[in-house]
């Protein structure tokens, strides 16, 4: 099979399987316990926290290890924002912007059914977020600002420098979903962008999306920004997230984050190469075919996450091109996985303009994602089954 979808999940790398097997046969203590081999788990989580805080550039006891991406957005929105309220008495204000994912949106509603007034902000036709439209809405009073640093479905990158510092100017902390770009993209550059004094407070990583282990993640809080666990119980990663630290999983989000951030200059050349392949062949076949193939989200370039390939068929079933696509052996999604099984079309496409009735462009998008395990002939693959599957899914 040809693996297209590393932006719904990447396989380990062979360096994370080699680094975690320690410790699922020998270092397998509760790393809370007092007694030797507790320690010796203690001294691995602690190495793999202090790896992962010099990949993303904050202090080691800014990490809190969490499950994955989901609940490290939720304990930014429904951890910190309250806490802010608490803690520097601002109004229950939470602003986000209409491309997030469903880890942040979900809260965010939550926040709303709790009486918070929440602004949406909208994004313009290649998925950036409106900074202006932002500006209008954060105040002094604002409790958090939530803005994802590359989107999931377009891999449109936003302008988290320009929103960081609106935020850093109103004293206001600013959450970033950094789960797609993490492996990619420079996260102590990202990092950098923020300071007490406000901007970027908080960052969401995944492990599974840069070749970690699935169901592990971290949450990087800048000290002194206010956090109220969500997981109450027995206190760990310092009372920010209760329950026992997963010590395996943290050694391999630690190896993945350094082993990408040492690879990432190459890596994006590469991933660039062969995305640019991607994107010519499949408009070509588009072409050839006489049916209009649209690339959704920013231009391949710096605005745009390397490995990252989207695009909308109209007059076409993008359901019948990915189901052809898989029976050639090519695995390719629709776009986000976490709502492949629901029939609304994509709350992204849609943020972007494009039509999300019944058989509207939002309806027929395609999404090829590369990562670490992508070559030459996972394109080929891909180009040498489009004309077949573009012929089979016209309307
Ligand atoms: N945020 C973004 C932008 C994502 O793409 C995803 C996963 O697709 C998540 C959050 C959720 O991450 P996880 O699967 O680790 O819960």
């Amino acid at each position: 099979m040809h693996y297209l979808d590393h932006a719904a999940t990447s396989p380990p790398t062979r360096e994370v399987l080699e680094a975690v097997w320690p410790y699922l046969v020998q270092v397998t203590a509760n790393p809370a316990s007092v007694h030797t081999p507790g320690q010796q788990a203690r001294e691995g989580l602690e190495r793999a926290r202090a790896t992962a805080a010099a990949a993303i550039g904050c202090r080691p006891g800014e990490v809190v290890f969490t499950s994955g991406g989901t609940e490290s957005d939720g304990l930014a929105v429904l951890g910190i924002a309250p806490a802010v309220v608490a803690a520097r008495g601002r109004d229950r204000h939470l602003v986000t912007t209409a491309v997030e994912h469903s880890a942040v949106l979900e809260p965010a509603r939550e926040l709303e059914r709790r009486g918070w007034r929440v602004d949406v902000v909208g994004v313009d036709g290649e998925g950036r977020v409106d900074v202006a439209a932002l500006a209008a809405v954060v105040t002094e009073r604002t409790a958090l600002v939530s803005v994802m640093h590359a989107n999931n479905e377009v891999g449109t990158v936003q302008p988290l420098a320009e929103v960081s510092q609106l935020c850093a100017r109103r004293g206001v902390a600013l959450h970033v979903d950094a789960v797609q770009s993490a492996g990619v993209l420079d996260l102590r550059a990202l990092w950098s962008l923020g300071s007490a004094a406000g901007g970027v407070a908080a960052v969401s990583v995944s492990a599974h999306k840069l070749g970690g282990l699935r169901g592990s993640g971290l949450l990087a809080v800048r000290s002194g920004t206010p956090l109220e666990p969500v997981a109450l119980g027995g206190g760990q990663e310092r009372g920010r997230r209760s329950g026992t630290v997963d010590v395996a999983s943290a050694v391999g989000l630690a190896t993945a984050l350094s082993a990408a951030a040492a690879r990432r200059p190459h890596e994006v050349v590469r991933l660039e190469a062969l995305r640019g392949r991607l994107v010519a062949g499949v408009l070509a076949a588009g072409e050839e075919a006489g049916v209009s193939v649209q690339l959704t989200g920013a231009a391949p370039g710096p605005g745009r996450l390397p490995g990252h390939a989207s695009f909308v068929l109209p007059g076409l079933s993008g359901e019948v091109v990915l189901a052809e696509l898989d029976l050639a052996g090519v695995a390719c999604s629709s776009g986000s996985a976490c709502s492949a099984d629901s029939d609304d079309a994509s709350h992204v496409l849609v943020a972007m303009g494009l039509d999300g009735g019944p058989a509207g462009a939002a309806r027929t998008s395609v999404r090829a994602t590369l990562g670490w395990s992508s070559t030459d002939a996972d394109v080929d693959a891909l180009l040498s089954a489009l004309p077949t599957a573009l012929a089979r899914a016209r309307l």
